[in-house]
């Protein structure tokens, strides 16, 4: 009979604590303030980062390492600044993302992105931004030449800088493996 217990990793935990430093998840007593207050947790129910927390100090490593939910944290460190216990579940995001990446868990858009940031600087290509006008009845396309808006600064030696992440294996799709 399946307990739920079979995916606990003994070792998970001082696996990233070694990513995560002095971090000390453990004194998270599970009030929940930094999801009530988490920005992403308002949008995707899947998202919980006291959730987190607590299967990190469970060690549940399957059902967070191979999961796409611990990379939509948008960093915005509101969960470090309203835990009463001073825990950083934007830390642990962190270091189980170090961890999801070294075992080759990395979702497909940002590998997107990172061959973006290599081929061309930025995280996506600049884009047109495309509005309806509803009382002349059609659609009117704007881009920062049309706002008077002067190009964006692009890094001065890209090759310096596009070699330099690839030497880290930066944009690499990586080995899977937990
Ligand atoms: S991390 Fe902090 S705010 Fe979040 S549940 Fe634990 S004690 Fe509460
Ligand atoms: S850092 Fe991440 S987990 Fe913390 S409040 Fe911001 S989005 Fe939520």
């Amino acid at each position: 009979m399946a307990t739920g217990l079979e995916s606990v990793k003994p070792k998970f935990l001082d696996e990233l604590r070694s990513i995560f430093g002095g971090q000390q998840p453990n004194y998270c007593y599970q009030c929940a303030k930094c999801t009530s207050g988490c920005p992403v947790a308002k949008f995707s129910e899947d998202f919980r980062p006291h959730q987190i927390v607590n299967k990190t100090l469970l060690k549940l490593e399957q059902q967070l390492i191979p999961q796409e939910v611990i990379w939509i944290c948008a960093a915005c460190h509101k969960c470090i600044e309203r835990c009463p216990q001073k825990v950083s579940p934007y830390e642990v995001i962190e270091a189980l993302r170090n961890m999801a990446s070294a075992k080759g868990f990395v979702p497909a858009g940002y590998l997107t992105m990172a061959k973006s940031i290599i081929k061309t600087g930025l995280i996506q290509p600049i884009r047109r931004c495309r509005r309806p006008r509803a009382a002349e009845g059609k659609i009117v396309f704007y881009d920062r030449n049309t706002l008077n808006l002067p190009p964006l600064p692009m890094p001065e030696k890209l090759e310096i800088f596009a070699s330099n992440l690839q030497q880290i294996g930066f944009g690499e799709k990586p080995k899977k493996g937990v």
